[in-house]
C-alpha cells in the first residue's frame, strides 16, 4: 500500500516513520510512504502556498492551486499505473468526520491513500468541496497542523495490512478488542503514600494456564472497556 502525504513540513515525518513497526513494514515493502513538500507545486520564486483569507481575519489560508497541481501530478501517475479507482484522497480537517477503527479498516483496502496536511487557518474550502474524497478529523480538538493526524491515520491503517504486525503485536486485533494486559512481576508493591503499601496483583485467571478461561476473561474485559470496533 502506498501513502502520499502533502505537507509543508516533510521533515516531521522522518522520526516517526523511521522507527519500529512502520520502518520495518517499509523495509519489507508492505508500505511505501512518500512525503511530498507541497511547496514543490508553488509557482512563485518564494514557493508560497498560502495567502490572506478573503473577508479578513487573522492567519493565512492554504491556496487551492498548489494542492490541485500536486493532486493532478499524483493522479496522472495513477492513471498510468492503472490504479486510479483504488486511490483515496483525504483532507485532514478539524471539522471532518471523526476517524475511527472502522475507517482504518476501510482505508486499508485502497492501494493508495493521499493525505493533505493543512496548516495556519486551514485550507481554501474549494479543496474540501471539489478536490478530495473525504475530510477527516482525528478528534474534537484543534491542532496546529494536519501532520500528526496524517501520522495517526497512517499508523492505524498500516496495522490493518497483513504482515505489518508481528505475532506479538497483533494479539489485540486477533481477539477482537483491547483487553487489559499484564507482565511480570505477579505482585507489584506500590508505595501509595509514605505509610501505606498496596499490593497490586495480576488477575488470577491469567496465571491459571486455562486458555479457554483466559480467552473468556479477555473478551469480557474488552467489552467492559469502550473498545474500538
Ligand atoms: N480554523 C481551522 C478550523 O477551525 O478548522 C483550524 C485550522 S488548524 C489550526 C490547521 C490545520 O490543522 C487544519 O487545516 C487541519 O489540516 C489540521 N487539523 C487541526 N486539528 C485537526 C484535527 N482534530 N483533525 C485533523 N486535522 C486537524
Amino acid at each position: 500500500m502506498q501513502f502520499d502525504v502533502l505537507t509543508i513540513f516533510p521533515g516531521m515525518f522522518q522520526g516517526y516513520f523511521g522507527e519500529s513497526i512502520i520502518k520495518r513494514a517499509q523495509k519489507k515493502k508492505l508500505l511505501d510512504i512518500r512525503v511530498h513538500d507541497l511547496r514543490k507545486w508553488a509557482t512563485d520564486k518564494h514557493h508560497k502556498v498560502d495567502d490572506k483569507p478573503y473577508g479578513g481575519g487573522p492567519g493565512m489560508v492554504f491556496k487551492v492551486e498548489p494542492i490541485a497541481r500536486a493532486l493532478r501530478a499524483l493522479r496522472i501517475r495513477n492513471y498510468e499505473s492503472g490504479i486510479m479507482n483504488k486511490v483515496r484522497v483525504v483532507l485532514t480537517s478539524a471539522r471532518g468526520k471523526q476517524f475511527t477503527q472502522a475507517d482504518a479498516k476501510r482505508l486499508a483496502k485502497y492501494k493508495r491513500v493521499v493525505i493533505i496536511c493543512g496548516r495556519y487557518e486551514g485550507v481554501d474550502e474549494r479543496v474540501a468541496e471539489h478536490l478530495v474524497d473525504e475530510e477527516i478529523s482525528i478528534g474534537h480538538y484543534v491542532l496546529t497542523g494536519g501532520e500528526l493526524p496524517a501520522m495517526v491515520m497512517i499508523d492505524s491503517i498500516a496495522r490493518q495490512i497483513p504482515g505489518v504486525l508481528g505475532k506479538q503485536e497483533s494479539l489485540e486485533e486477533s481477539r477482537g478488542g483491547s483487553f487489559p494486559t499484564y507482565t511480570r512481576p505477579e505482585v507489584f508493591t506500590l508505595h501509595a503514600t509514605r505509610y501505606t503499601l498496596k499490593r497490586l496483583k495480576v488477575p488470577k485467571v491469567l496465571l491459571s494456564g486455562d486458555h479457554k478461561k483466559i480467552a473468556t476473561w479477555r473478551a469480557q474485559a474488552a467489552r467492559r472497556r469502550a473498545s474500538p470496533t
